[in-house]
């Protein structure tokens, strides 16, 4: 900080949320002094109120560049979680043991068969193992597996992990790397020149020769600041958690996953709903309740001792968000709605890239730029 007021830096990262603390620690990890500005944990909160999937199977059907990041991510996952784990000595919990997705009928298996089999096909070169599994098999997998399950796909690649326990490694490593994280910091102007960035954090200014906007539904309002267009929308999603009990799920499922302290989460709604986060209601509460059970017969003996709802951060085709300014070189955003299961790429792939000064090619296809397109058509 100079006798002005004003701190200079490497890179500044715009948003403290799963997002942007993987790509935070994942630039001061390269050596880059970094600075963390964060509004903090207002309504939205998808980084402190999601599922903690680390999830494979099912992502980026008919985009095979969305495939091969979401595998190369959970690659990543485990040397990022021995490398939190190292520097803070906090397990952020990560078991993937592979994952299971139910089917309730043969038509919704042969539907399913026909989805995967599609994924397998873009995969090409990379590989995408994966298996039908029918219910009798599943039994000996999953116990007390409910008799309206048909059967279940099977990907080797899924996992999941403690959301919260991963935020709070990511935000305690970069600032045990000596990045500075500044809490309560709306950012809301940006004096932008290319790779020359100025940030007013009320009479403090931040300047840095890379922006990196991280801010989830935020950035639909900061993007244009720089040049670039973030058309976002939230996507309420509603989470029921289980009193504790005995270990019985050894592997995650799109619909229950059981933490390592024992409770079950119960959850998959996805609704349309704008900004509202506060409101649970009790007809999706008992929808996700009922699906759990019906999967899990057993899983009504259970209280629900919590539940909640946050919001998603989506693009119009569901998919990533990564794109730099022609205008501002220097400037990127970065937006998804599996921000945990990105959390590996964002850290040790995106990251550098950010670092070197401009993202890899084979990232174009994440570029906003193909919304135009579709407009155009
Ligand atoms: C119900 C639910 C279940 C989910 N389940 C999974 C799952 O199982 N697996 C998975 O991979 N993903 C899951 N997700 C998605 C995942 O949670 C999100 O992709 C991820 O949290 C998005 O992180 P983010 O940092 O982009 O956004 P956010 O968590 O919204 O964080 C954005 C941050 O930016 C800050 N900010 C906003 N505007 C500004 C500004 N102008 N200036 C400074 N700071 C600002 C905010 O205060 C916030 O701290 C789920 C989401 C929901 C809602």
């Amino acid at each position: 900080m100079t006798a002005t007021g004003q701190d200079t830096r490497d890179a500044i990262v715009v948003g403290g949320g799963l997002v942007g603390a993987a790509i935070a620690y994942g630039l001061q990890r390269q050596g880059l002094t970094t600075v963390m500005l964060d509004e903090g944990d207002v309504a939205h909160r998808a980084s402190r109120g999601n599922f903690g999937l680390v999830w494979v199977q099912s992502k980026g059907l008919g985009a095979p560049h969305y495939q091969h990041w979401t595998h190369a991510s959970a690659g990543a996952w485990p040397e990022l979680a021995a490398d939190l784990l190292a520097t803070t000595g906090i397990g952020v919990g990560l078991h993937q043991p592979g994952g299971l997705h139910f089917c309730f009928s043969d038509d919704e298996m042969a539907q399913r068969d026909a989805l995967m089999g599609q994924l397998r096909r873009e995969a090409g070169n990379a590989g995408y193992e994966y298996r039908m599994i029918p219910a009798a098999e599943l039994r000996d997998m999953v116990p007390g597996l409910g008799p309206q399950v048909v059967g279940a796909s099977w990907t080797p690649y899924d996992g999941h992990a403690s959301p919260l326990h991963l935020l709070r490694a990511l935000h305690a490593a970069f600032q045990d790397l000596g990045g500075h994280y500044r809490p309560n910091a709306k950012v809301t102007a940006i004096k932008a020149a290319p790779r020359d960035f100025t940030v007013a954090i009320g009479a403090e200014t931040v300047r840095a020769p890379r922006l990196v906007l991280a801010s989830g539904l935020g950035n639909a309002d900061l993007a244009p600041l720089v040049g670039l267009s973030a058309p976002l929308r939230p996507e309420r999603g509603q989470i029921l958690v289980t009193e504790r009990t005995r270990q019985v799920l050894g592997l995650p499922t799109h619909v229950v996953r059981q933490t390592e302290e024992g409770s079950l989460l119960l959850g998959d709604s996805k609704e349309d709903m704008g900004f509202d986060t506060l409101t649970q209601t009790p007809a999706m509460m008992r929808a996700i309740a009922h699906k759990a059970v019906r999967t899990f017969p057993w899983i009504a003996e259970l209280n629900i001792v919590r539940a909640w709802a946050a919001l998603r951060v989506m693009s119009p085709d569901g998919k990533p968000i990564y794109d730099e300014s022609e205008r501002y070189p220097g400037a990127t955003i970065a937006n998804c709605h599996s921000g945990v299961t990105l959390a590996g790429a964002h850290a040790s792939l995106l990251a550098p890239m950010i670092a070197a000064g401009a993202l890899a090619p084979e990232m174009s296809p994440f570029s906003a730029r193909r919304f135009d397109v579709q407009k155009a058509a």
